[in-house]
């Protein structure tokens, strides 16, 4: 039976969201064809992970190895590439991530499959695979398709669909032998480095204020310092803000920044490029005002407020004044 694969991709103890997401999208794909879902779990010391991944595709092969106790690219490509070429899936997911991105290209050349990177949507056609992809900052979706092949691999954008959840039934889960002979002293993991947080972590916000390009410059920061502290919340922004020294660097969200899950989060002069939106959109109410109708980040509001921020926000601070009522 055809198989598709997805790499599990896990970092500093935990399963990533990625992963489940990846999962969603490779049972779709495996209805599509009639075939089977099956997650590929490289590591060392990950049965727990095997035992949960087992609740969300049909197969698990597990390669334990300790040279894989933390993501190689290159050790990583061997492991893979050997499991591609036994199992042959005709669709092998990685995430767009820092790992994905580093690995798919040279696992593509290495097995001369295509490769599509950064997906939002996948399926197959005419045999062969199609994709869906957010180009210029999100302004334009590319559908692209690709040549024939018995086997592709897609890098998927985290964030684009929900995490699968766990079913009833458990999957076998295959230990497959490592075909590594050692460590690699040319490319080795050394240290993971958290980035420090001073001052207010705006990943434990249940209310973010944040602010885009669109407010103009620095002058602007404390009208909506007040609106936060009205609010109970904090102060977050886009990358620009922090590029431009308006805020400091542990205020971004994105991809390059911080990932957020606010109760509330409110975009205020925020275009809602991809790189942006990927990290708030797990907020349960987002509320965007940019005066700008066809700005991007309308697409993922709960409510949009189409004006210039300064009509707006002597009214929002007016009516928070005190607290919310
Ligand atoms: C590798 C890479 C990583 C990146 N990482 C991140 C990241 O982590 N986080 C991030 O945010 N970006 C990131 N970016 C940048 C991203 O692509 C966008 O450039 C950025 O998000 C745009 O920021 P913005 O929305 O504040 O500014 P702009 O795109 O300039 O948008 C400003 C918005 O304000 C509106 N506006 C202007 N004046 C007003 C007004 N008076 N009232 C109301 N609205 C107004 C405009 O209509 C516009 O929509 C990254 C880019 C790359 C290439």
């Amino acid at each position: 039976m055809e198989e598709v694969f997805v790499l599990a991709e896990h970092r500093q103890g935990k399963i990533r969201d990625i992963t489940n997401e990846m999962l969603g999208i490779g049972e779709s794909m495996a209805n599509q064809r009639g075939a089977s879902l099956t997650a590929v779990l490289l590591g060392h010391g990950v049965k727990d992970f095997a035992e949960d991944l087992a609740l969300r595709a049909s197969k698990i092969l597990v390669v334990e190895d300790e040279n894989l106790e933390y993501f190689n690219s290159i050790l990583y490509q061997k492991v893979l590439s050997s499991l591609i070429s036994k199992y042959n899936p005709f669709l092998t997911l990685l995430g767009h991530t820092a790992f994905g991105m580093d690995l798919a290209p040279s696992l593509s050349v290495e097995l001369d499959f295509p490769l599509v990177t950064d997906c939002i949507g996948l399926s197959i056609e005419d045999n062969r695979l199609k994709a869906l992809r957010s180009i210029y900052g999100g302004k334009v979706n590319a559908s692209v398709s690709l040549r024939e092949s018995k086997g592709y691999i897609a890098t998927i954008r985290p964030g684009i669909s929900s995490p699968k959840a766990p079913g009833e039934k458990k999957a076998a889960i295959i230990m497959e032998p490592s075909p590594l002979k050692g460590a690699i002293d040319f490319k080795k993991f050394i240290e993971y480095i958290e980035a420090p947080i001073t001052g207010e972590d705006i990943t434990q916000a249940e209310i973010l204020v944040s602010v885009g390009q669109g407010i103009g410059g620095p002058e602007n920061i404390p009208m909506f310092e007040e609106l936060a502290k009205n609010l109970g919340g904090m102060i977050s922004c886009s990358r620009p803000v922090v590029d431009r020294n308006w805020l400091p660097k542990e205020r971004q969200v994105g991809i390059s920044g911080k990932t957020v899950k606010p109760k509330v989060y409110i975009a205020i002069g925020i275009s809602g490029a991809f790189q942006h939106i990927t990290a708030m959109q797990g907020s349960d109410t987002i509320i965007a005002i940019n005066k700008d109708p066809k700005a991007p980040i309308f697409t993922v509001a709960d409510y949009g407020i189409v004006d210039d921020f300064k009509n707006v926000i002597p009214i929002l601070k007016e009516k928070t004044t005190g607290g919310l009522k």
